[in-house]
């Protein structure tokens, strides 16, 4: 989508400082990091939310997958970590390109705000 600032970062348009990437997803530094270790991983191509069909469940199994390493990279597996998909308005989306936070680093709260 050409207006789509993930997608823009997804074919390197726009900077990002990027952690990981494959032929399917990307994963990137969050310019307003919520914790020390806040980086967000995207699919490369363009899926709005949850809320839309899912015709790859594979995809949304390697997004974890790929949280799950990330995690393991910016040293938070041991610590813990959160992976978050925040959908729709009241959920706070704000981007909607589908992005999986991965949060670490501190002791996060819950239940979540
Ligand atoms: P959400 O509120 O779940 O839609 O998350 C969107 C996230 O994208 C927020 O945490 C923003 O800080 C982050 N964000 C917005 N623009 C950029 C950007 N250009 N590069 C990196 N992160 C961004
Ligand atoms: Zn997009």
């Amino acid at each position: 989508m050409s207006t789509c600032i993930f997608c823009k970062i997804a074919t390197r348009e726009i900077p990002a400082k990027v952690v990981y990437e494959d032929d399917r997803v990307l994963a990137f530094e969050d310019t307003n990091p919520k914790a020390p270790v806040h980086v967000l991983i995207i699919p490369r191509r363009h899926i709005a939310s949850l809320n839309d069909p899912v015709d790859d469940p594979a995809l949304l199994g390697h997004l974890l997958a790929v949280g799950g390493q990330v995690a393991k990279e910016m040293k938070v597996d041991e610590t813990g970590f959160r992976i978050v998909i925040n959908t729709n308005a009241d959920a706070g989306q704000t981007v909607f390109h589908l992005h999986v936070h991965v949060l670490g680093g501190r002791v996060l709260g819950w239940p979540p705000g």
